[in-house]
This record gives structure tokens, sequence and C-alpha cells, in this order.
């Protein structure tokens, strides 16, 4: 039996591993086993945005608050 496996380049870290064929992951064991303890990179990046953080933002949403009361 042959197994075939693919170098690929990870996207976690960026260190050379070997896919097997079978396996489609773009990340090392490592990263694998890392992103398995977080959730999502997109959920992350959603919790970590906080609404009306600078002065701009905040005036940007008073101001349509107050078209949208008017
Ligand atoms: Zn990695």
């Amino acid at each position: 039996m042959e197994l075939r496996v693919q170098l690929k380049v990870c996207e976690g870290c960026g260190c050379l591993w070997y896919r097997a064929q079978s396996n489609d992951g773009v990340y090392c064991h490592a990263c694998k086993s890392k992103l398995r303890e977080f959730p999502a990179p997109e959920s992350r990046k959603r919790r970590g945005r906080r609404p009306a953080r600078g002065p701009a933002l905040r005036a940007w949403v008073t101001a349509e608050e107050a078209g949208g009361a008017r």
C-alpha cells in the first residue's frame, strides 16, 4: 500500500508539513491541536470587535441616531 502525502505550508504558523491525501486540513499538527482549544478565527474576531470604540465612530453613531429620531 502506498501512502500519498503532499508537502504543505501551514496557514497557521507557515511551517512546512506533510499532509496525507485523505486529510484536507490546512494547518500543521501543532496548529490543529492549538486551534481545537479555541473557537473559529471568525468568531474570535467578532467577539474582539467593540462597538463605538473611538470618538469618530461614536460621533457617527450619534449622528445616525439623531437623524433617525428626528
Ligand atoms: Zn502550523
